[in-house]
């Protein structure tokens, strides 16, 4: 579905999510977040297109079609990052990949399959949220992953930390403070009533919505 649109279509439904996702879709703030210039002569071609609707204000809006098809971009291009940042383990810097061109990195046909692979990441590296797909809602468990939430960890079974994805800055660091950082390795020790991990050798005792926060790499580890 609208697996081919012109780039500056694409940069101009990215910019109007994001700039929803920030509390408004304004003009103005299309025009300020996107990569490239969005001329009126774009906007009225968004909306020929079915994708941006101008209100009686005068301010644009997505329609439905145009959030579901910036969503799905979104999410490719979030994945992507994901992709560039955990398993090719660069700096989205060091990519090289255009800011704005990280969704091509993404196939649309393999949005799932790399989405499995990431474990379903809920976050980008900038921690902003990344537009669940099908398959995040199935928790799809059986293909195999790359990288898992700390919580699926068996008792016993060891595994080395690929990212943290906190719902918060505080969180972030306070994780960081106990230690659980990427690269480290922490171990399973007890699942029920409450999840406990050893991290050096430290015994940390964390709520399942945090283990939820500590994804990990999914291949063995010694
Ligand atoms: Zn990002
Ligand atoms: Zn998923």
């Amino acid at each position: 579905m609208h697996q081919w649109l012109p780039q500056e279509i694409v940069e101009a439904l990215e910019a109007a999510w994001t700039s929803e996702e920030k509390g408004s879709a304004f003009t103005e703030q299309i025009a300020a977040v996107a990569q490239t210039e969005v001329t009126e002569a774009l906007l009225a071609e968004c909306e020929r297109a079915g994708y941006l609707t101008r209100r009686h204000d005068n301010q644009w809006r997505l329609t439905a079609l145009g959030r579901q098809t910036a969503e799905e971009i979104i999410r490719r291009h979030r994945l992507a990052e994901r992709l560039v940042v955990d398993v090719l383990r660069m700096t989205l810097e060091e990519s090289e990949a255009d800011a704005c061109e990280f969704e091509h990195l993404v196939a649309p046909g393999v949005t799932e399959a790399i989405c499995t692979l990431l474990g379903h990441p809920r976050f980008c590296p900038h921690q902003h949220p990344i537009p669940p797909g099908a398959c995040c809602q199935r928790a799809e468990t059986q293909a195999p992953s790359l990288v898992a939430t700390a919580d699926r960890l068996d008792i016993g079974q060891t595994a080395r930390i690929a990212y943290l994805s906190a719902a918060n800055f505080p969180r972030l660091q306070k994780l960081s403070a106990l230690g659980l950082a990427p690269g480290a390795v922490i171990k399973a020790l007890q699942k029920y009533p409450s999840f406990v991990i050893q991290c050096d050798e430290t015994q940390i005792a964390l709520e399942r919505e945090i283990a939820r926060e500590i994804y990990v790499f999914t291949n063995a580890c010694d």
